[in-house]
């Protein structure tokens, strides 16, 4: 049965519309339902109903394929036009003129590899696109054209003005033209490694600018560009490149964080001075500190009460020193005096105390107020150290001077701690117990008392810190 309708075809390569014009005798008594399927795979590519096709007596497909850079790919096309007549005999179905249609697409050139990747989250930002100069790099366009994938052309440039435009090597092909490009970023080589540059002003001077490419694909008078920049975990590992020294993993670059008495701020700053010029850490140098923390109060607090309280006060040490062997040159360390006769409750082994007994006057060894002998003062005090440098990117290594281009610090697995006091223990004593701390927790060979970058022996009043490393 005909109900003699019409449809004609409208196909358009130039705004990409592919749709159908029909024309109905009895409108008001059907529905339309348009089905455009691949030729050859037979996929439902696109489907749409009209229940009143009174207006518009049009389908068009564009919606799928909007941006004049995505076209409806090329092939060959099966359409069909249903016709739904509900009010003659019951439902009734007519196809009308079944056609196959050919699209063209339009001209387009995408590249379709590497994405970009400008503003990528550090989580998401490894499966995305991450690299360094040492990558290889492997573009790939998609294109739509009545030509050759021959005639594409490409062009790589930097894209944040840190690199010499089109710094790459070993393009292939050589040409640059192709569906796929391969090549290398290569970035300005680092100059010599030269301590002691850091300008705390400029920031150029503690860190490094992400390496950053825009790479355009060009055929005929289209062309597409995706933009690549490092993240900062590559950043910092671009850095362990351009140094030499060996590369930490994307993984161990972790946040900041504190450990104990050692707070996530104290890492990134010493008072006054930003330490951190990333907000990625290798290693946890808190833990660390606060280790040699520990054992630092430990030594200072372990003297070993030989004469008790309410004992008379002889004339002899009462308080011995416990069997640590304290790393110094020539001073005995904690070998506290007695304090008879020149009491000093910072400086002598205890206290003493005047009671009367039977009438008389006699100077009694006392303890304080909490029971604990005067020269275990330290006991329960708690004292803390400074964390001068922990983790140094390999910028910041060579700025703050250090003469060790493979330092330990630029694996977060090294701390430079710093005394802040303790009464009655003199600054080069604390050096030395802060030095036998440090060596009791990291080992015999792997700290150093330092004046900046010098080693002195730990009783040299010069030194400003103890640096200690697990290596
Ligand atoms: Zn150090």
């Amino acid at each position: 049965m005909s109900i003699g309708n019409t449809f004609t075809t409208h196909a358009s390569t130039d705004n990409h519309v592919i749709g159908y014009k029909y024309s109905l005798l009895q409108r008001s008594l059907a529905s339309v339902y348009l089905e455009i399927k691949k030729s050859d795979t037979g996929e439902v590519v696109y489907t749409a109903s009209e229940w009143n096709p009174l207006s518009p007596p049009y389908f068009s497909w564009n919606g799928k394929y909007k941006s004049s850079d995505k076209c409806a790919p090329d092939g060959l096309y099966d359409t069909k036009l249903y016709l739904m007549v509900t009010e003659v005999t019951g439902p009734y179905a007519e196809t009308v003129e079944p056609q196959s249609i050919r699209i063209t697409g339009c001209d387009r050139v995408e590249i379709t590899a590497p994405p970009d990747n400008q503003d990528p989250l550090d989580a998401t930002f490894a499966t995305n696109f991450s690299f360094l100069s040492t990558s290889s790099i492997l573009a790939r366009a998609a294109y739509n054209f009545h030509g050759s994938a021959t005639d594409i052309a490409w062009e790589v440039t930097a894209a944040n003005g840190e690199l010499v435009s089109g710094r790459i090597r070993d393009a292939d092909p050589a040409d640059m033209r192709g569906q796929l490009l391969l090549f290398f970023p290569a970035p300005p080589e680092h100059p010599d490694y030269t301590p002691g540059t850091e300008n705390p002003s400029d920031i150029r001077y503690r860190r490094s600018t992400a390496l950053s490419y825009r790479i355009t694909a060009r055929l005929g008078n289209k062309s597409d560009a995706n933009t690549i920049t490092q993240d900062q975990k590559d950043t910092i590992i671009q850095e362990y490149v351009n140094h030499g020294i060996t590369e930490p993993t994307r993984t161990a670059l972790r946040e900041i964080q504190g450990f104990g008495d050692f707070t996530r701020d104290d890492v990134i700053n010493v008072p006054g001075s930003p330490r951190l010029a990333y907000s990625l850490i290798l290693g946890n140098p808190a833990q660390l500190a606060q280790a040699i923390q520990d054992e630092y109060n430990r030594l200072l607090s372990d003297d070993v009460q030989v004469v008790l309280p309410g004992s008379t006060v002889p004339n002899t040490v009462i308080v011995r020193p416990a069997p640590v062997n304290i790393n110094t040159i020539g001073t005995p360390v904690l070998d506290t005096p007695p304090c008879y006769p020149s009491p000093d409750i910072y400086s002598c082994d205890d206290t003493y105390g005047t009671i009367i007994e039977n009438g008389q006057e006699i100077d009694v060894i006392v303890d304080g107020g909490d029971g604990i002998a005067q020269t275990q003062v330290y006991r329960g005090t708690h004292f803390r150290l400074q964390l001068n440098s922990s983790w140094r990117n390999p910028e910041r290594n060579e700025a703050v001077g250090s003469t060790t281009p493979t330092s330990r610090h630029q694996y977060g697995d090294a701390v430079d701690l710093k005394i802040l006091g303790v009464p009655g223990v003199s600054k080069a004593e604390q050096n030395c117990i802060l030095k036998t701390a440090a060596q009791r927790i990291v080992g015999i060979s792997n700290v150093l008392a330092e004046e900046g970058s010098i080693p002195h022996p730990c009783n040299d009043n010069r030194v400003d810190h103890i640096h200690a490393e697990r290596n």
